[in-house]
């Protein structure tokens, strides 16, 4: 079966409540969506969210790469060469991470569907269901703990603690919160992303004040700013919570050269950032080798997307030991009636072909 067209469309989501981080606040998903046509009765799906704060690529540039560069690369390609076609896709132009990375998700969806198995089946897993942690926003203290109590009702148990907004107040503020979840019986385990929003100095005073009164995280992400390689090494260096990388980390590249200096304990992978599935992987596998946890990741983004992320998580569940996929959750409703299931703290993977999705109701056209 052969790729012979090519569909752009949109999906738009209201939030329940709007997403705040030290970079921005966002009041809505949006995701531009890519159909992949064949020559048979099978399609593909695939998303990716506008990022243009970190990757540089709003819909409008996303659309056009696809269409000039990414999608000529691999139209007229049998879609069971998977190998061969993600790295077309990844040849096609520089950069262009969620022009690739959404085509590189139809793909992977069109060969499972060949092969009749869901995509994590295809990729060598065995699980069905896998267990998301959430992202708490950064507010005033009250309102965190608020939102913590909602997210352990709903059975959540990791939790990532969103700050930076106040790099003055978040000491208080994570200790409040630190204490507040240890008096609950409920086993839960915190991480910090400051998203960028501290300095060296200010992350080390922060830290050791954490830590030298007791207080225990599973990561600190992303503190300082993403080109910050001397700092988040003094930063590892000085403080035993583990540092995870995110915005400094996209690529297999980047990965391979933070470890080789020993620039940090953990890997956030999102697909957006790594391009796709094929290069995630790879970051995941790396992981492994070095005996670094790897987290699965999601930039704001919806249920097409997000459920090829949990698909990859669950298929490779060594080296991806954290998974962070509350996106879909963070909408009033999901658009897409069919495939993954996210329910609360869970995400039930479709046991149907591919991503399981045959049909798009809500898809609006693509207006960039
Ligand atoms: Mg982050």
């Amino acid at each position: 079966m052969k790729i012979t067209g090519l569909r752009l469309g949109r999906i738009k989501v209201p939030l329940t409540t709007p997403f705040k981080t030290a970079i921005r606040t966002v009041n809505e998903i949006d995701d531009l969506i890519v159909i992949l046509e064949t020559d048979g009765p099978l399609f593909g799906i695939g998303s990716t969210p506008s990022t243009p704060h970190i990757t540089g690529c709003d819909h409008k540039l996303t659309s056009q790469m696809i269409e000039q560069f990414v999608f000529p690369a691999i139209k007229g390609c049998d879609i069971t060469e998977i190998r061969e076609n993600t790295k077309r896709v990844q040849a096609s132009t520089e950069k262009a991470n969620n022009a690739k990375s959404a085509i590189e998700i139809a793909l992977y969806d069109l060969w499972s569907k060949q092969l009749n198995l869901p995509l994590s089946k295809a990729l060598g897993g065995s699980l069905e269901e896998i267990q998301t942690g959430i992202t708490i926003s950064a507010n005033p203290v009250f309102d965190m703990i608020a939102d913590i109590e909602k997210a352990i009702a709903k059975g959540y148990r990791l939790m990532k603690l969103k700050c930076g907004t106040e790099p003055a107040a978040d000491q208080s503020r994570l200790t409040k919160i630190f204490h507040f979840v240890a008096t609950l019986r409920q086993k839960t385990e915190l991480m910090i992303d400051a998203n960028q929003g501290w300095t060296t100095e200010q992350t080390l005073y922060i830290m050791r004040q954490l830590e030298s009164a007791g207080m225990v995280f599973k990561a600190l992400e992303q503190p300082v700013k993403h080109n910050d390689l001397k700092g988040l090494l003094a930063i590892k260096e000085a403080i035993t919570t583990p540092l995870m990388v995110d915005e400094t980390c996209f690529n297999l590249k980047q990965a391979t050269y933070l470890l080789d200096k020993g620039i940090a304990n953990q890997i956030n992978v999102k697909l957006v950032k790594s391009a796709g599935i094929s290069e995630a992987i790879k970051i995941g596998q790396l992981g492994e080798q070095r005996l670094i946890p790897c987290m699965m990741g999601c930039m704001l983004e919806g249920a097409i997307g997000v459920a090829a992320a949990a698909h990859v998580a669950a298929a490779f569940p060594v080296q991806f030991k954290y998974v962070d996929l509350d996106g879909p959750t963070l909408g009033q409703y999901n658009p897409i009636d069919q495939g993954t299931r996210f329910e609360k703290s869970k995400v039930y993977l479709n046991k149907t072909p591919g991503l399981g999705i045959s049909k798009i109701p809500t898809l609006s056209p693509n207006r960039c």
